[in-house]
C-alpha cells in the first residue's frame, strides 16, 4: 500500500520555498535541520521509502544491526547542539563505561590500545624504536605539500610504524580507503591542520587540550536506543522540514526565482520552485543532476572513486565466546593480511544490541583494500570473517544469527589532489547561484563531521538569502504526517 505521505498533495506545491534539499541521507536531513533553525523554509526530496541514506537499522532475531554508521563520535558543538534540540538527549545510547580502549592486531593477536590519545604511547604496541620516533614528533620540522598523502604525512611526522600498526588500519577501517593514496589534507584535516598550525601535531593536541579546546579526540560517543535510525527520523520528522520520501530528483533548470526541481516518484512528475538548493546526494547522482548544467563539474564529480564495503553481523551466545569482549572491537593492519578491516563489538559497546546472553559482533570487508570482497556470496563473507575471528576471540559455537549487508558505493575516497578538485568544483559553482553540494565526499564522512557539514551549508545558504526578499512559506512535514 502507498504510504499516506507519498499519497498526500499537500507537501511540495508550496511556490517559492526558500530551499530545496535533495537527498535524505544524513547530509542532507542535517543540512535541512540547520536551514529550518536559520528561519528558511525547507522541502526535502528523497528518492528511497524512508529516510536515512546508508545509515539504517534493523532488528535481526533479536539483535539490533546497523547497515552503516552505527557510532556517533562526537568532538563538535554542532551535533551537541542539534541531538539537544531535537529532543534526542533523552534517547542518548551513551557508550558503555567499561569500554576504555580499542584493540589492533599485531601478529595475529590482539593488543588493547587506550581510545584517548595520551594513552597510545603507553601501548605495548610499540618496539622501543617506534616509541622514541613518537616521542620525537614535536621536534620534527614542518614539511609536507598539497598533494602529500597520509602514509607521506605520518611517516614524516610519526615515523613508518605508527603508519603501519595503528593510521594505516584506521583509515583502511573505518574510512575504507587507502593510506599511499589518500590525500592528508583532505582525510586527516584536523591533524594537518594542527602542524601547520603549531608546528607539531602532539603539540597542537596538548596545547588545545590544555586550552580546553576541541581536537581530534572524541569528546564521547554514543548511538541512539533504537539504534542509529531514532536520529535520522527524528531529523526526518522535524515539523519546519517538508520530508517527503519516495521522490527521486530528475532535473534542475535555472529559473528567474532560482530554481526549478523535477522529481518522479509512485504519485507521477512534480516540480518546485526554490530559491535555493542543497544537492546532498552521492557524487555519482549529484553529476547526473548537474550534466546538464555544466559538463566540467559533472566530470569532476565522477572522478571522486567511492570504496564498497561488506557489513557482516554475526550473532553469538556469549558463552561461546572466550574473550571478555572489553573494548569498542579491533582493526587489522594491512601487514597483518586479514580478509577483514575490523570487528566491531557492537553488543560491548552499546546495552540493548543483542538478546540477553548473547553478543553482535560487526565485521567490515572490502574498501579500498579488498574491493573484490563486494562480490562474495554471504556464505563465503559468513564463512570468512568466522574463520578470522575464531581464534582471535576464541570463540567455540556457531552463531546465532548471521546477516550480511552490502553497498557498492560506500564511502567516497579522498584520493590524490581532492581538495583542489573541490575547489575546482566549487569555482564552477560560482556560475550556477543557488546550488550548493552537501555530501560526504566533502569535510568528512562521519555523521559528526555531517552534521557540522550542515551548519555550514546553512549559513552560507542564509547568507544569500539575507540579501533577497522572502516570501513565508509553510511546508508540512510529510513524515509527519504519514505518521499522524
Ligand atoms: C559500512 C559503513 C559504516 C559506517 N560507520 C560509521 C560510524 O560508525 N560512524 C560514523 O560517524 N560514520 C560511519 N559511516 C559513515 C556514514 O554513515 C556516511 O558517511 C553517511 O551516512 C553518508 O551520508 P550522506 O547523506 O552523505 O550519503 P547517503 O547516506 O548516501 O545519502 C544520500 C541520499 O541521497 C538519496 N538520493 C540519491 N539520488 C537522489 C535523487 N536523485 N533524488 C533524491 N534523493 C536522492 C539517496 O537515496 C540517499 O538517501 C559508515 C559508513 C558505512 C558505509
Amino acid at each position: 500500500m502507498t504510504p499516506a505521505f507519498l499519497r498526500s498533495d499537500r507537501c511540495d506545491d508550496a511556490a517559492d520555498l526558500d530551499v530545496l534539499v535533495v537527498g535524505g541521507g544524513i547530509s542532507g536531513l542535517a543540512s535541512a535541520w540547520w536551514l529550518q533553525r536559520e528561519g528558511l523554509s525547507v522541502a526535502l526530496w528523497e528518492s528511497e521509502a524512508r529516510p536515512g541514506g546508508k545509515i539504517r537499522t534493523d532488528l535481526v532475531g533479536g539483535y539490533l544491526t546497523e547497515q552503516a554508521a552505527a557510532v556517533l563520535m562526537n568532538f563538535r558543538p554542532e551535533v551537541t547542539q542539534l541531538v539537544a534540540e531535537t529532543g534526542l538527549d533523552a534517547h542518548k545510547a551513551p557508550r558503555d563505561a567499561a569500554v576504555k580502549h580499542r584493540y589492533l592486531v599485531d601478529r595475529q593477536r590482539l593488543v588493547p590500545v587506550p581510545m584517548a590519545m595520551g594513552g597510545l604511547l603507553g601501548s605495548s604496541l610499540w618496539s622501543a624504536r617506534g616509541r622514541l620516533r613518537l616521542l620525537l614528533e614535536p621536534f620534527v620540522g614542518c614539511g609536507g605539500h598539497d598533494a602529500e598523502t597520509v602514509s607521506e604525512f605520518v611517516t614524516r611526522r610519526f615515523g613508518r610504524e605508527l603508519l603501519e600498526k595503528a593510521m594505516e588500519p584506521f583509515v583502511s577501517g573505518p574510512l575504507a580507503s587507502d593510506p599511499d593514496r589518500a590525500s592528508a589534507r583532505a582525510t586527516l584535516p584536523r591533524l594537518t591542520a594542527l602542524e601547520r598550525r603549531y608546528g607539531s601535531v602532539a603539540l597542537g593536541v596538548l596545547l588545545h587540550k590544555l586550552a580546553g579546546r576541541r581536537t581530534a579526540c572524541p569528546t564521547e560517543s554514543f548511538s541512539f536506543a533504537g539504534g542509529m535510525t531514532t536520529l535520522v527520523r527524528a531529523l526526518a520528522s522535524v515539523t519546519g522540514v517538508g520530508f517527503r520520501a519516495g521522490l527521486r530528483t530528475v532535473g534542475l533548470e535555472p529559473h528567474t526565482s532560482g530554481w526549478r526541481a523535477t522529481g518522479t516518484g509512485a504519485g507521477g512528475e512534480r516540480s518546485i520552485l526554490a530559491r535555493q538548493v542543497v544537492l546532498s546526494v552521492p557524487a555519482p547522482a549529484a553529476a547526473s543532476l548537474l550534466a546538464p548544467l555544466d559538463g566540467t563539474i559533472a566530470e569532476l564529480l565522477k572522478g571522486i572513486a567511492y570504496a564498497p564495503i561488506s557489513v557482516v553481523h554475526l550473532g553469538f551466545a556469549r558463552a561461546a565466546i572466550s574473550h571478555a569482549l572489553d573494548g569498542a572491537g579491533f582493526l587489522a593492519p594491512r601487514r597483518e593480511r586479514l580478509p577483514l578491516n575490523g570487528n566491531l563489538w557492537t553488543s560491548s559497546m552499546f546495552g540493548g544490541r543483542a538478546p540477553a546472553g548473547h553478543a553482535l559482533l560487526t565485521s567490515y570487508l572490502g574498501g579500498a583494500r579488498q574491493p573484490h570482497a563486494l562480490d562474495w556470496s554471504d556464505e563465503r563473507a559468513i564463512s570468512t570473517v568466522l574463520a578470522t575471528l575464531e581464534p582471535l576471540l576464541g570463540i567455540g559455537g556457531a552463531p546465532a544469527m548471521a546477516r550480511v549487508d552490502r553497498h557498492g558505493e560506500a564511502l567516497p575516497l579522498y584520493y590524490g589532489d581532492h581538495l583542489g578538485r573541490l575547489a575546482a568544483i566549487d569555482a564552477r559553482l560560482e556560475r550556477l547561484p543557488g546550488l550548493h553540494l552537501a555530501a560526504n565526499y566533502r569535510d568528512g564522512v562521519s555523521v559528526c563531521d555531517r552534521i557540522a557539514g550542515g551548519r555550514a551549508t546553512a549559513r552560507r545558504v542564509a547568507a544569500v538569502l539575507a540579501h533577497r526578499p522572502r516570501a513565508a512559506v509553510d511546508v508540512p512535514n510529510c513524515l509527519v504526517l504519514a505518521e499522524a
